[in-house]
């Protein structure tokens, strides 16, 4: 029985079957030390009764009188000691009654074989239908000592209301058992459906009828599921595209290179020519490198929930010597810089902050004109450390402001022809705030500038001082 349909029917098989053996033992040993007692103490006097009527009217024709308690519900059987003996009513299914228990009857002394018969263990001992299960007394007609011995005739005591009650039992039973197959059936469906649903996700097949309508647990379990594909048919396409652009952005140097390296065989060029090609050569294979060092930084930050290192670092120290690296560039600009750094510490991974500034500060630097200017401020608020790149370059038209952090993108193809870029920049920035539970906000105007700020959760006061 492996599946669950199977237990679940094995389960409900032995649960009735262990619950009629528990309540059957219950009810044998009540009818052991209660109802045995009292239904020999019960019989016994019914006994009596019959006797002491006897005895009270002699005249009465006993063979009738007998016939007619039998009818009622009873067997009898009487004695005496020339051993003349009658039955009344149904036969007995044993007759092994014990001379010893009809002499001591006989004798004047009761019998109570209802009570002390001792081999029954079971409650079916008061149906045992045996002459030894009876209870026996003596009585005197026309002088003559009798012994007679009595018990209920069960057949008769079986009632119409008992089968009634009993059929309803059984109905009962099989109508329980039924149903259960039924719901377990209703209930087992739809884990069916979901295990089909898995195998079709494993083979990257994402058009899931899932049952997500219901609202019990399975129903969650369905709608949790179908957003768990939702989540896998979504990282399944980001990837392919993911793929599609790195493809594209190897190719496109690779195939420059291949080009230039071909033409530089032909003796006949020029040195300047010579030159130039292996320039585009140098620069492309520069592109290349710097392409690969993203992608190695964005999947080493895609891997990371927090940050693996807590280095305690000035925040301010580091921006400056980042801007430092970048001076030369501005000078070649003519760029005018105005910092506004408060001196703030703070806690994470140096060398991903790190990353966050050159990005914004390459980029500011990127997109502004010559003779431009580019403002980094640092300052903190009640919750916040607020970090901003503003600078007075090309702008951004909103329509790209949603997808700027997007991998790959890059705003205008046709303006980058004189700009480097890889359009991942942002993306690592993106990565590397979240990371640090920061976030990120972009404000630009076309032909006027852009402005990046960044908040970091503050550090608590304790370790801040
Ligand atoms: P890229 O390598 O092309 O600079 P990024 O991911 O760093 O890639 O930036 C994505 C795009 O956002 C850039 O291609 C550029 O068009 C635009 N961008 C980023 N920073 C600025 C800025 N300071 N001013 C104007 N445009 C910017």
């Amino acid at each position: 029985m492996r599946s669950l349909y199977g237990k679940f029917l094995l389960f409900t098989v032995m649960i009735m079957i262990g619950s009629f053996i528990i309540a059957f033992l219950v009810v044998n040993t009540f009818y052991h030390q209660q109802l045995r007692p009292q239904n020999d103490a019960k019989n016994m006097k019914i006994a009596e009764n019959v006797a002491d009527y006897i005895e009270s009217d002699q005249h009465i024709d006993l063979d009738e009188f007998l016939s007619t308690q039998a009818k009622v519900g009873y067997k009898l059987y009487i004695t005496n000691h020339a051993g003349e003996d009658q039955f009344y009513g149904k036969p007995f299914r044993l007759e092994n009654l014990s001379d010893q228990a009809v002499e001591q009857v006989l004798a004047g002394e009761q019998y109570h074989g209802m009570r002390d018969l001792p081999k029954e263990t079971f409650v079916t001992g008061f149906f045992s239908d045996e002459m030894a299960n009876t209870v026996g007394v003596s009585f005197t007609y026309e002088e003559e000592q009798y012994g007679l011995f009595l018990r209920p005739d069960i057949k008769l005591l079986f009632t119409e209301i008992h089968y009634l009650l009993g059929g309803l039992f059984v109905v009962m039973v099989v109508i329980s058992l039924v149903a259960m197959l039924f719901v377990a059936r209703k209930l087992i469906q739809p884990i069916t459906k979901l295990t089909a649903a898995t195998k079709k996700i494993g083979a990257e097949d994402f058009s899931l009828s899932l049952p997500t309508n219901r609202g019990d647990e399975i129903g969650q379990l369905a709608d949790s599921f179908q957003s768990m594909a939702n989540h896998l048919q979504e990282s399944d396409e980001l990837r392919k595209q993911f793929i599609n652009d790195v493809s594209h952005d190897f190719q496109t140097p690779l195939q420059n290179i291949k080009g230039y390296a071909a033409l530089l065989h032909d003796a006949k060029l020029s040195n300047s020519e010579r030159q130039d090609y292996t320039n585009i050569i140098e620069s492309e294979t520069e592109r290349l490198s710097a392409l690969t060092k993203q992608l190695l930084l964005l999947t080493s930050l895609d891997s990371l929930t927090s940050p693996m290192q807590q280095d305690a670092f000035s925040l301010d120290t580091q921006l400056k010597e980042v801007i430092q690296k970048y001076r030369w560039l501005m000078e070649e600009k003519h760029i005018a810089l105005s910092l506004e750094l408060d001196e703030i510490n703070f806690i994470g991974q140096a060398e991903y902050t790190e990353k966050i500034w050159e990005n914004l500060l390459s980029n500011a630097l990127k997109y502004t004109l010559d003779y431009g200017m580019i403002e980094v401020g640092l300052e903190e608020t009640e919750n916040d450390i607020i970090i901003t790149f503003s600078d007075s370059g090309v702008g951004i038209d909103k329509a790209h402001i949603p997808f700027l952090f997007d991998r790959f993108y890059r705003v205008d193809e046709a303006r980058h022809d004189k700009v480097e870029g890889t359009g991942l920049g942002l993306s690592i920035v993106q990565q590397a705030v979240a990371l640090h539970q920061g976030s990120i906000e972009v404000t630009s105007k076309l032909h006027e500038g852009t402005t990046f700020t960044i908040r970091l959760p503050k550090l608590d006061e304790a370790l801040n001082d």
